[in-house]
């Protein structure tokens, strides 16, 4: 927890913030360690980011005064990122390693190899998601979640969504083997497409080129999801 990330409600009309909940009580006492006089970074969700001096640190509160709220979070990456829904531990870290990363637009995709088991899985709750995202958050010092769409099916997807998607970004497959490598240091808003841990099926490739994006790869080395959406991530922008 590299920034304190503050619900609205956490802030009391007269510039002070008051923390009840136990998830970051438990980690200013025990990993911070804080004590009253520390400053520390926070963060308004959805807006400005700031200091704030601790002044009450108890197991029931923790009580700050606001002495700045006017940084702006970093830049988002001009990415929409669709990923074929991973096994549900590997959803919660991807999660949480794109939000670092600044990705701010996610749908989560059914391929012919996502298991329709994973659909049922208590880690696509939008409270568990949620958490995912503010972890996500909090690591990296931003304030912006990002939005996360289920695409239940592929071809309503196909067929509904991407059309719209790619009207305004340039369409990219990551799919190992194909011939083009995965561009470089891009500003394009960019849709960035990522198969699930047993790829993309043939015929779903040929279908999102079909729609107009490209396949690309990234070496010979495949990757786990969480790996190649990090590497591709830092690839491209
Ligand atoms: N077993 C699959 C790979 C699955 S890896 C196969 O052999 O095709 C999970 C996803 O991560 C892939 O669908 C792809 O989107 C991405 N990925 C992993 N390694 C990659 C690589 N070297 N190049 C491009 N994409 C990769």
């Amino acid at each position: 927890m590299n920034l304190i990330l503050l619900d609205p409600n956490d802030l009391t009309d007269d510039g002070h913030v008051c923390i009840t909940d136990p998830r970051r009580l438990t980690h200013l006492l025990n990993v911070h360690r804080s004590a009253p006089g520390d400053l520390l970074t926070v963060g308004v969700q959805g807006g400005s980011m700031g200091k704030a001096m601790l002044k009450e640190l108890t197991a029931e509160r923790a009580y700050f005064q606001l002495e700045t709220l006017n940084e702006p979070p970093p830049p988002p990456l001009p990415v929409h990122l669709v990923l074929a829904l991973p096994r549900p531990r590997m959803l919660a870290r991807t999660l949480e390693h794109v939000t670092s990363l600044g990705v701010k637009e996610i749908t989560l995709l059914h391929t012919k190899r996502v298991e329709k088991s994973y659909w049922q899985s208590p880690e696509l709750r939008t409270d568990k998601i949620h958490q995912h995202l503010v972890l996500g958050l909090e690591q990296a010092r931003d304030t912006q979640l990002p939005s996360v769409t289920l695409s239940k099916g592929f071809r309503p997807f196909l067929e509904q969504q991407l059309p719209g998607l790619l009207s305004k970004r340039r369409g990219l497959v990551a799919h190992p083997g194909m011939p083009n490598a995965c561009p470089r240091g891009i500003s394009d808003p960019t849709l960035l497409l990522v198969g699930p841990e047993g790829g993309f099926i043939a015929w779903e490739v040929e279908q999102l080129m079909l729609a107009g994006c490209e396949g690309m790869h990234l070496g010979p080395r495949i990757l786990r999801v969480e790996t190649a959406v990090t590497a591709l991530l830092s690839r491209l922008f």
